[in-house]
């Protein structure tokens, strides 16, 4: 249960996954969401069009799944959008999407994803991280329909998506997501990121004491 004093960690309990990826973009934002109890995300266009194709595929190729556990000594919480399964059933890659006019995987993106495959694999070997960018609903369902069909995960690119794919590795997991778990474990305080571009779309760009509008 979520306290009220200790570490931002042992206040809210169990971090979701989105939380420590939301740190790529401003930290101090995320600390700004854990005073005010968390925030509670819908999902999205892309999240809810994958689990519509994952729920329709009938080879059991692509799964839902969620995983939680401890990294570094922080519970953490991760709904990868999709799971790509083996035919004996071992997790061969983890998955998210979204709809996205620029195509851009953000770095947000790769910290999810390197936090899903350490809870999925831990310190062991693993499979493929996957990103799909689509620009349109359609574009999303057609990839994720081929991913499906084929069970091949392999980066490629179009005109209307990309498939970014990334081979996991533990240490670079770890290295990444170190710096980032400090903050959770109340070894620092919260960083912020101002920018004229950040702050004019946060939620807080008008009382955070760092706005940079
Ligand atoms: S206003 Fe800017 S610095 Fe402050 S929390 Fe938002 S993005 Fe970060």
């Amino acid at each position: 249960m979520a306290g009220t004093g200790g570490s931002p960690a042992e206040r809210l309990g169990l971090i979701p996954a989105s939380m420590v990826a939301g740190q790529a973009f401003c930290e101090y934002k995320v600390h700004l969401e854990t005073l005010r109890g968390g925030v509670a995300r819908s999902a999205g266009l892309a999240r809810r069009i994958t689990r519509r194709v994952v729920i329709r595929d009938r080879r059991g190729v692509l799964a839902r799944a969620s995983v939680l556990g401890e990294v570094l000594g922080v519970p953490v919480a991760a709904s990868p959008d999709f799971v790509v399964l083996g035919s004996d059933g071992s997790i061969h890659g983890v998955g998210r999407s979204a709809i996205r006019g620029s195509l851009r995987i953000f770095e947000s993106d790769i910290v999810y994803l390197r936090l899903a495959g350490l809870l999925v694999w831990g310190r062991g070997d693993g499979g493929r991280l996957v990103m799909v960018v689509a620009g349109s609903e359609g574009c999303l369902k057609e990839v994720l329909d081929g991913l499906s069909s084929s069970g091949r995960i392999a980066p490629s690119g179009g005109e209307c998506y990309r498939l970014y794919v990334e081979v996991y590795d533990a240490g670079r997991a770890l290295d990444t997501l170190a710096p980032l778990l400090e903050y959770w474990r109340g070894l620092r305080p919260p960083r912020p990121s101002p920018s004229r571009s950040k702050c004019g779309v946060c939620p807080f760009g008008a009382e955070c004491e760092f706005s940079a509008v």
